[in-house]
Order: structure tokens, then C-alpha cells, then sequence
């Protein structure tokens, strides 16, 4: 296995340039797409496909369709606006006619589409000023006398690179499915543990895919949910499941501190605290230090939906390192959520004699040496931002990595913080500790987060009302105002979301400043605040100090408070321009309110019309404060790439399988993949080396 391929043997793993007319030029093509051996080839999926089996009537035309239409040109223009354009207008016998639209193009191409002249066109049908339009479709001039003959099957569209159509792509793939062994030579799975799934064989699901028969089923292709699909996805999702697997061996075969001591800070820090802890924390305290206690390094996710009271698990975990003379780091995504941390554990902390340090990216030249300094000597505390992780942090002893919201950092982010406590001297490394208060569906967890163990808070603290929720027009924003009022006369405090998406912070924080201005002019009688990303750290610091000490009623704020802030009298959300968030995010920031005794509300406020995603957003929001309904129901509008963020992007990417479309698949992926871990762990290793590549040698090294 000296280059990392397979050692299936045979023509799969031949190089590219053995197959007929695949000269250097191609062959460095493929290379880009990461196609070197004819193996590749075969599992070079098509990323979905064209329906080019009928011709649709231009009368039948709907938007949004991919669709194939023949039409003469009636009209054409050439016109500039902004950029050149030529516009050329067809119609058939329906009566209908469709307008294409090209911006890109030659002397020839104008003359090729003269009036008179016959199309065949392939396109996504758009609205257009006046009836539907293809913006740059596919098109072939007919000849006179030429008969339109329609594809018989489905075409495939493959992931390709600049200069590789997809013609020329498919040729070759063609050319290396005429390699294709047969079944015993390419199954990887063996027999015992797929037939019972009652799967498609791979061979035929990969002759599928690449070229569906003209009787396949062409609704289940066009979705995903063939049978040739459904073994293809099953045996990605499995690959993927061994790698993550594998390379959670791989951390837990290391070493790392078994963490040995009294205990005695904790029972201090929870002899101190002005609450019991719920039973759900102390279960997954008990299971966190269980972990802790253990000389191989924990991986461990602890989710909890916002108000669970992940921090004090946090921090109880930090003391179990403290008292066995180990270092601590907690990382989380944002400066204002890493203070908020600083502060918690400095009061939670101050009387055990337990320094913070606190490292984060803004902090100036001598404070940061010093910190760094202190740090390095053996601090036993640090709280920061991704700053820790920056060149020059050096720990002496860092036992436990806390990371908060973990999906904001990518996995790489994570194994960076994880190097930089390996103790070259005695080959340890910390143990791991990840807090999220996304909510991951069951399914979802189980194969995204295959590498961490998982523990769920999976109760509120007692005393909490439910937050009522309400979606209000922009219309009624006066009378929104007017309630802000009232609260604030009854002693309530509120916060005053703008959620302008905006790719700049300045653009962000200019909205915010003109919401304030609006609500300090309305609310005379009330003290505004404002929070930004661009306030420096002092300065946010102090608005934040001003609200939680009560001083600001409303806080005008964008997203930044997002995660984390932590005001219990704050009992008035109202959520700006609601309906461009997603409901994570709408969770998150509701999540602010409902943490005290008194009653909340949660205003979301949209500008109409509402789209019909938007629209069961809100209704979603209204219907439920359940994080976890939130995030199946998240997952069925958005997908899981959007749900967990950039993991999904990092190193859940797939070719052919959809979290969403195949979770049925799951319970059985893990089923089989615990066997070939333990029965046949060189088909493991294949079957990462056909799907995973780099990430699966990545895992043995
Ligand atoms: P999250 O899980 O969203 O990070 P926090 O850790 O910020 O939640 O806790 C939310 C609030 O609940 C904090 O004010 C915290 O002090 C409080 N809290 C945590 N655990 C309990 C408990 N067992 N009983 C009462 N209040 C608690
Ligand atoms: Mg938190």
C-alpha cells in the first residue's frame, strides 16, 4: 500500500493514462479532480442528473424546471445593458414562445441563432420580464429536414474542473467502467453482513448510476432514493463512519493524565453555589470524570440546549484537572462569549484560590506576554478565544481542552488546540471536553460525531417559565415599542436584536446604531445601551457590566449576543427582521430570555411578505421551545450541512449520500461498521481508501 491506494488489484488500479486516448494533457485534469487511477474513475459520481428523455411544450413551461424544448426563432436583439447581451425569442406550435438569454458570445453564435433557424434547448426555466426564460441554456441548431430524437436515458452531470466538459468527462469514465471486475473482486463487504440489508450488488449499482437504464426509475433517480443510490450511499456513510472511528482509536490509543485527587475544590465550588445541581448535570458530571479518571484521553461532547447549565459541568470538569495539578484551556468562538466565561469562573472561583488567565486576540503587547508568561509557568486556568491557539501559547501541563459551541469551530480548529498540549516528554495528550448547545438529532450525531462520545443535559434548571412567543408584522413595530415600554416601567429588561446579515461588521453595526437611535428617541424614559462587534472589549464590557447590573433597561444589540450572554432578569427578546434567520440561530438568541423566575416573552418581528421556509420558521418558534424539536425540524428545512456548520464542510463532505435523504441507513452503518472493525479490518481499510482517500491515511499515520 505504498502510495495509500487499495490493494484490490487489477484494472482498478491501473493509472488513468492506461486507458485509451487519455493523454498527459487529461490525465492533468483528472489529477485536479483527485481521479488518478481507473478506480477513481468508477467512483466519480454524478452529482445529479438532466432529464433530456422528452421535449416539454413551451405552453408547459414551469419555473424552476430543468427542461428540454424545441422552438423556432422568432425574434433576436442585441442590446447593451450593463453588459452586452443578445436576447433571441422562440416559439413553437403551443403559440408560447421563451426568451433565451446569453452574455457571453461570438460573431458565430449570433449568426447561428437567426430568425427562422430551429433549436433544440436545454435549460432552467426562469421569470422574465414578460413570460419565462433560459439564461445561457444548452442548445443545438436542427437541420432542415433533421428529426428530433430525444436521450434514452437520464444524463449524468458530473462534478468537474475548468477546461474538462462534461462529454469528455463521461467518455472517460465510460471507458473505465468497461474495466469494471466482477462482483467477487469488487465488493468490499462481505456477503454475511450486506445481503441481510438487501441491497443492490455495487456493480450494478454502479453501472446505474453512471448510466441508468432507460427503464430505470427516473423519479427515485432524479431524488436520490434508487436502490443504486441507496448501496452506493450506504457504503460512503460507512467509510466515512470507519474513518471517524478509526481516528478516534487512534486519539485513545495516546495517552493522557488519569486525573487522581480529593475533590476537594469541587465540593467547595458546589458547597458555594446558590443552586442544587439538576440531576441531569450530575449525571454527565459523573460521566466526565469517570472519563477524566482514565489514562487514555477523553473525547467527549456534551450537548444541552441553551439554559441547561453546560458551564458549571465546565468548570467542574476544569476543577477535577486543577486539584491533579493539571492545566486547563476553555475556548470558545466569540470574545464577548469567552469573557462572559472569564467572568463566571472568576466569581465562581475567587474564593478557592484558582487563578483565570484570560488570552484573547485583541489583547495588547505586555498584557499578553505577561499572560503568555504566566501561562507558560503553569497558570492553572486559561479562558480565551482561538487566540489560544496561536504560535507561541505555551502550556507546561495542559491536561483538559474545554471547547464551547463547538459548531463554530471546524474539526481542524479542534486537533489544533489538541497538539498544542501533546507532551512531546511523555507522549500525552489532553483529554477533551466539547460543549454545544445545538442540539444534534440522534441519527445525526451518531454519524457526524462517530469520533466523540455524547452526553445530553437533558433538563432545565427548576423555576424556569416557558418563553411565549409571538411573530409580529413590521407594521405593528410602534405598538412593539410600546410594550417595550410598559416592561421597562415594571422593572423588566429587554434586548433589541438586528439581524442584518450583512457580510461586513460596519454595515452590521451602522444597523444597529440607527435601532438605537430610534428606540433611545421612543423611549425617553428608559436607558438605552447598544453592543456591537466593533466596540472595543472595554467598551463592551462595560455595556454588558451596565446590563447585568441593571443600569441599561433595552439592550440594542446584533448578533453578537448570540451565544452565551447570560442575563436571567433579561425578560423581553424582540428578534429584528426574524425571518432572514435560521432557526438555530433563532433558538440561540431566544434562548437569552427565560432564564430567570419572571415570565418572557420572545417578539419576532418580519418584514411581509413571508416566504413559505420563513413562514414554518416562525411557526416552528411559536410552536415550540424544545431545542431539540427545533433542530430535527432545522435539519428537515436546511440540511445537515447547514445544521452543522462547517464539520459538514470540513470533513463531511459526500459524493453521493444526504445525511437527511439516507438517516435510515445509519443504524445499520453502524451496525456493519463495528463488525468490519473488528472482523475484516483490511476491507475497513479498502473501503476508506475508495471513498475517504487522503482523510483515511491521514487516520493510520
Ligand atoms: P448554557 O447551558 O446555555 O451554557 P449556562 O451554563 O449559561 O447555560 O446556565 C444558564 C443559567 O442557569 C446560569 O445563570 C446558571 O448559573 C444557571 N444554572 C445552571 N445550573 C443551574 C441549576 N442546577 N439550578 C439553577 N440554576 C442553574
Ligand atoms: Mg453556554
Amino acid at each position: 500500500m505504498s502510495d495509500g491506494a487499495p490493494a484490490l488489484g487489477g484494472a482498478g488500479l491501473q493509472a488513468v493514462s492506461t486507458l485509451p486516448g487519455v493523454g498527459p494533457a487529461l490525465q492533468a485534469l483528472l489529477h485536479k479532480l483527485g481521479l488518478d487511477h481507473v478506480q477513481d474513475l468508477w467512483f466519480h459520481l454524478p452529482l445529479r442528473y438532466e432529464d433530456r428523455t422528452r421535449i416539454t411544450a413551451l405552453s408547459d413551461l414551469r419555473v424552476g424546471q430543468d427542461a428540454q424544448v424545441v422552438g423556432v426563432v422568432e425574434a433576436v436583439e442585441k442590446g447593451f445593458r450593463y453588459r452586452p447581451q443578445l436576447r433571441v425569442a422562440i416559439g413553437d406550435d403551443t403559440g408560447h414562445s421563451l426568451q433565451l438569454r446569453f452574455f457571453h458570445f461570438n460573431r458565430a453564435q449570433a449568426e447561428q441563432l437567426a430568425v427562422g433557424a430551429r433549436l433544440l434547448c436545454f435549460g432552467e426555466v426562469r421569470h422574465a420580464a414578460l413570460g419565462f426564460e433560459m439564461v445561457h441554456p444548452q442548445y443545438r441548431r436542427i437541420g432542415a429536414g433533421e428529426t428530433v430524437v430525444v436521450e434514452d436515458r437520464l444524463s449524468p452531470v458530473y462534478p468537474t474542473t475548468e477546461g474538462l466538459g462534461q462529454k469528455r468527462l463521461a467518455g472517460v469514465i465510460a471507458k473505465a467502467l468497461a474495466l469494471l471486475p466482477d462482483e467477487t473482486e469488487l465488493e468490499l463487504i462481505p456477503a454475511a453482513l450486506c445481503e441481510p440489508l438487501g441491497l443492490a450488488s455495487l456493480r450494478e449499482a454502479l453501472l446505474t448510476v453512471h448510466r441508468p437504464p432507460p427503464d430505470a426509475r427516473l423519479d427515485l433517480l432524479l431524488q436520490g432514493r434508487h436502490p443504486a443510490q441507496q448501496r452506493l450511499a450506504f457504503e460512503e456513510l460507512l467509510s466515512q463512519h470507519l474513518s471517524l472511528k478509526r481516528m478516534r482509536a487512534a486519539v485513545q490509543r495516546r495517552q493522557a493524565p488519569a486525573f487522581a485527587s480529593d475533590g476537594a475544590l469541587r465540593a467547595r465550588l458546589l458547597a458555594g453555589l446558590p443552586f442544587a445541581l439538576t440531576a441531569a448535570q450530575r449525571r454527565v458530571d459523573a460521566e466526565v470524570c469517570a472519563d477524566l479518571a482514565r489514562p487514555h484521553p477523553m473525547l467527549r461532547l456534551v450537548q444541552g440546549d441553551v439554559g441547561s447549565g453546560k458551564t458549571i459541568v465546565a468548570a467542574l470538569a476544569a476543577l477535577a484537572a486543577v486539584e491533579a495539578g493539571w492545566q486547563v484551556a476553555l475556548m470558545a468562538p466569540t470574545e464577548l462569549l469567552a469573557e462572559q466565561h472569564l467572568r463566571n469562573f472568576r466569581h465562581w472561583l475567587a474564593s478557592l484560590d484558582v487563578a483565570v488567565e484570560w488570552l484573547a486576540g485583541k489583547q495588547q503587547g505586555k498584557a499578553r506576554q505577561a499572560a503568555m508568561r504566566r501561562v507558560a509557568d503553569g497558570a492553572p486556568i486559561t479562558i480565551g478565544t482561538h487566540a489560544l491557539m496561536q504560535e507561541g501559547v505555551a502550556f507546561t501541563r495542559l491536561g483538559l481542552v474545554i471547547v464551547d459551541e463547538q459548531h463554530r469551530f471546524g474539526v481542524q480548529q479542534r486537533l489544533a488546540l489538541h497538539d498544542k498540549g501533546v507532551d512531546r516528554a511523555h507522549g500525552s495528550v489532553p483529554h477533551q471536553l466539547v460543549l454545544t448547545a445545538t442540539p444534534i438529532p440522534r441519527t445525526l450525531a451518531m454519524s457526524a460525531y462517530a469520533d466523540l462520545d455524547v452526553s445530553v443535559i437533558d433538563e432545565l434548571p427548576p423555576g424556569r417559565t416557558p418563553v411565549q412567543t409571538v411573530a409580529v408584522s413590521n407594521a405593528r413595530r410602534v405598538e412593539v415599542i410600546e410594550r417595550i415600554r410598559v416592561a421597562c416601567g415594571e422593572g423588566r429588561q429587554a434586548y433589541w436584536v438586528c439581524t442584518l446579515i450583512e457580510e461586513s461588521e460596519q454595515l452590521r453595526a451602522q444597523a444597529a446604531e440607527v435601532a438605537y437611535a430610534e428606540l433611545a428617541a421612543a423611549l425617553p424614559d428608559c436607558r438605552v445601551g447598544l453592543i456591537h462587534g466593533r466596540l472595543k472589549p472595554k467598551e463592551k464590557q462595560a455595556v454588558m457590566d451596565a446590563f447585568q447590573a441593571g443600569e441599561i433597561a433595552v439592550l440594542v444589540a446584533t448578533t453578537v449576543i448570540e451565544v452565551g450572554v447570560d442575563v436571567p432578569n433579561a425578560s423581553l427578546m424582540v428578534i429584528e427582521n426574524s425571518e432572514r434567520l435560521g432557526l438555530a440561530q433563532l433558538h440561540q438568541l431566544r434562548g437569552r430570555v427565560g432564564r430567570g423566575a419572571i415570565a418572557s416573552n420572545c417578539v419576532l418581528l418580519y418584514q411581509p411578505p413571508l416566504g413559505r421556509l420563513a413562514r414554518e420558521r416562525l411557526a416552528v418558534m411559536r410552536e415550540t421551545s424544545d431545542g431539540f424539536r427545533i433542530a430535527e425540524k432545522d435539519l428537515e428545512l436546511r440540511g445537515p450541512g447547514e445544521v452543522l456548520g462547517t464539520r459538514q464542510t470540513g470533513q463531511l463532505s459526500f459524493r453521493i449520500a444526504d445525511l437527511t435523504r439516507d438517516a435510515h441507513l445509519l443504524p445499520a452503518v453502524q451496525r456493519v461498521g463495528e463488525r468490519l472493525l473488528a472482523d475484516y479490518p483490511h476491507q475497513a481499510d479498502l473501503l476508506m481508501a475508495r471513498w475517504v482517500g487522503g482523510a483515511a491515511r491521514f487516520a493510520r499515520a
